[in-house]
């Protein structure tokens, strides 16, 4: 088997008094797209920005291509970083509006002296095509672009070394709807065509359900359900994650009548202080006793299914796991 391009093992990141990020591991194989699914706040990005070190990890490891790059130093970590890059969700403020397309999209190949002049000119005309883009493009500032127009250099930008990891951060949730499509079917088909293994975060299930091949829902800093992502929607095991899924626009009306309908009652609590036992307790509509004190485990081996961390999938897929103290 070949490495995983991520490995991320017990992940913690505490801002102060925040828990932002509380014991999370996951892994992204080859060619792989893992959708990393959670409202605000849910410490999401927060991983995203651990995996490109632009924040340090209070503990925990994280690994690109089976090497252990949690502490290495920012000199150590320069040839890596042709290897990974990010996608940001806001194409206004991700670009720099005194630079050209060219000198935003050549800017890595010039940084890691891989290119210049005019071979790194005619590789940037080469992406701009590849993301849709005319190369009359290149002179022109972000400002004279549209929304949809800036992501696409955004993804020129992330893609022009060929990177085998790409972290994109809700990249097109600050773009129109009308807009959002087009860029998904684009980012589909250059992971399809370059190969690139991707983290794609999102508040949105939807938006990943034809891109990802896995996903992590997580919630308050802990991932409370992975699985294929056929699987997961098929048969969502985690009320959190059946809420999620309640709550997206189901276009046939049979499923649409067959699908429970779970309505979560108020906001994500604060990583400040997340509640005790299961952290989603508070907004359960299953919610028992044992819930407010013992934390389910996201390991499920036994049940062949894919994990969540919940006491009554435990308990349906290991009988002799009796749910601790349920009296509802
Ligand atoms: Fe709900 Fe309890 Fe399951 Fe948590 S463990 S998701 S509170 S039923
Ligand atoms: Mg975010």
């Amino acid at each position: 088997m070949t490495e995983p391009v991520l490995q991320i093992d017990s992940l913690v990141k505490h801002y102060g008094q925040v828990r932002a990020v509380d014991g999370l591991s996951l892994t992204i194989g080859q060619g792989e797209v893992l959708g990393l699914v959670g409202e605000s706040g849910s410490g999401k990005s927060t991983v995203g920005k651990c995996v490109l070190r632009l924040t340090e990890p209070t503990s925990g490891t994280i690994a690109l291509g089976g090497r252990d790059v949690t502490h290495l130093s920012r000199r150590a970590m320069r040839p890596l970083r042709r290897d990974v890059h990010m996608v940001f969700q806001d194409p206004y403020s991700s670009l720099n509006p005194r630079f050209s397309i060219e000198q935003i999209v050549s800017e890595p190949l010039l940084r890691h002296k891989l290119a210049r002049g005019r071979e790194a000119a005619e590789r940037v005309a080469a992406m701009l095509e590849k993301v849709g883009l005319r190369t009359e493009m290149m002179t022109r500032l972000p400002h004279e672009l549209s929304g949809g127009q800036r992501q696409r250099v955004g993804l020129a930008r992330a893609l022009i070394l060929e990177p085998k990891l790409v972290v994109a951060d809700e990249p097109v949730s600050a773009l129109d709807v009308s807009v959002q499509a087009s860029v998904l079917n684009l980012i589909t088909d250059l992971q399809r065509d370059m190969g690139f293994s991707c983290l794609f975060i999102t508040h949105d299930l939807s938006v990943v359900e034809f891109l990802a091949d896995r996903i992590a829902v997580m919630y308050l800093g802990r991932i409370v359900e992975t699985g294929p992502t056929a699987e997961l929607f098929a048969g969502p095991r985690h009320p959190y994650t059946q809420a999620l899924l309640s709550a997206a626009p189901v276009p046939d009306p049979v499923k649409a009548r067959e699908r429970r309908r779970i309505v979560l009652g108020g906001d994500v609590p604060s990583p400040l202080d997340p509640p005790a036992g299961c952290r989603f307790h508070t907004r359960c509509p299953l919610a028992f006793d044992a819930c407010r004190t013992v934390e389910p485990e996201l390991a499920d081996p036994r049940s062949g299914a894919h994990p969540a961390a919940c006491h009554l999938v435990t308990a349906e897929h290991r009988p002799d796991a009796a749910v601790p103290g349920r009296t509802i």
